[in-house]
């Protein structure tokens, strides 16, 4: 029986590039079913929900999603519905690679830029526990949220995937000289955990030096484990160093079911115009192949999209091409093996 995906197709460049990637999937002849549901902007604007019931049940049925950009309302109206999608099927582990990939210029081109994220996903500053205090706003609050049970998943299944995929050393970024109970309560797991593995590395370093020693040296990072809000800022660093957002998937991970999509946004400054870069959600589509135990479709689907991006000559605008969408889409189909 051939393996049934929800397909959301999302906002703004969203329906896009899911499209540009549900053709090469289909060319890749993988036997998948898509199963389409809506959430976002526009499903709150045509059906009076961004998060449709419907949505959630086929996910739960499927307990696999492929997912478009969602507009989140900044500020005030819904909350983010990712946010919403991963809190409901405690999608707790978030994974986000991050290698500079061939014929991709960026400042770090010499560089070996080759890591992970792993971002705990469902509580710390997103755990959505904030109110506003009267009268007028005059002060607000948000709860970051700790528990010792999320740390350590998160921080074993960081030190987990090191294992399996032959990485050597886990890196845990916090901030726990100032937030010493949450964060402190972070690394002590950490530490804790980290003796059990003594075939990887590992060390911890406070965001704000995690930051800089990126930027400064971020060949020394291999997977690095975090908390929410910080996995968040470092996961899009990340991204930067290899060539931008158009370039970074990620994976949502959790045992009732996993969510694939690309690390960026809605671009709504580049909607509608068949220009978006659809090289993130087609990695994120190899990362759920992968998750699908299809290894070889995987490595076929990313052979593709490198030989493009290495041949350079049909890349989109951000890549400093002038290929639409699907110029880019019909050249990585016609590079599959
Ligand atoms: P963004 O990622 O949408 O855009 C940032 C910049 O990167 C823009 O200049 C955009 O044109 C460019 N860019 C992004 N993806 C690109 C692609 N595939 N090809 C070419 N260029 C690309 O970030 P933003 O503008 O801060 O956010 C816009 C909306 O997206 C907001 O509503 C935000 O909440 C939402 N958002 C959703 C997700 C998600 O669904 N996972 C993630 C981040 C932001």
């Amino acid at each position: 029986m051939s393996q049934k995906v929800s397909l959301i197709r999302g906002d703004g460049i969203g329906p896009e590039i899911v499209e540009a990637t549900v053709r090469v999937l289909e060319a890749l002849d993988v036997g998948l079913q898509w199963e389409e549901v809506r959430a976002g902007s526009g499903a709150f604007e045509d059906l009076g929900t961004p998060l449709p019931e419907e949505t959630l049940l086929s996910i739960r049925r499927n307990k696999v999603a492929l997912k478009g950009p969602l507009e989140t309302p900044v500020g005030t109206g819904f909350r983010s519905i990712n946010v919403a999608i991963r809190k409901h099927f405690d999608m707790y582990a978030n994974v986000r690679p991050a290698k500079i990939l061939p014929g991709i210029e960026t400042r770090y081109s010499d560089v070996d830029v080759d890591m992970i994220t792993v971002r705990e996903n469902t509580e710390g500053a997103y755990a959505g526990i904030e109110h506003a205090i009267p009268p007028n706003r005059s002060a607000a609050e948000t709860i970051i949220l700790c528990t010792r049970w999320a740390c350590e998943r998160i921080v074993r299944y960081a030190f987990e995937y090191a294992q399996s995929s032959g990485r050597e050393k886990v890196t845990l970024v916090h901030k726990a000289n100032i937030l010493k109970e949450t964060n402190g309560l972070f690394l002590e797991v950490g530490q804790s955990i980290a003796r059990e593995y003594d075939d990887v590395k590992f060390e911890d370093l406070i965001i704000d030096n995690m930051t800089m020693q990126m930027v400064m040296r971020p060949e020394r990072f291999d997977v690095i484990v975090t908390t929410n809000l910080f996995g968040d800022i470092i996961s899009d660093i990340a991204a930067g160093l290899i060539g931008g957002l158009g370039l970074t998937p990620g994976a949502n991970i959790g045992k009732e079911a996993s969510m694939f999509e690309a690390v960026h946004g809605t671009a709504p400054d580049i909607a509608g115009k068949g220009i978006a870069n659809p090289t993130a959600l087609m990695r994120a589509a190899a990362m759920m192949l992968e998750h699908l135990e299809m290894g070889e479709e995987a490595r076929r689907l990313q052979k593709g999209l490198n030989t493009v991006l290495e041949e350079g000559e049909s890349v989109t605008g951000d890549l400093g091409g002038d290929a639409s969408t699907e110029e880019f889409t019909d050249a990585v189909i016609a590079a599959l093996d």
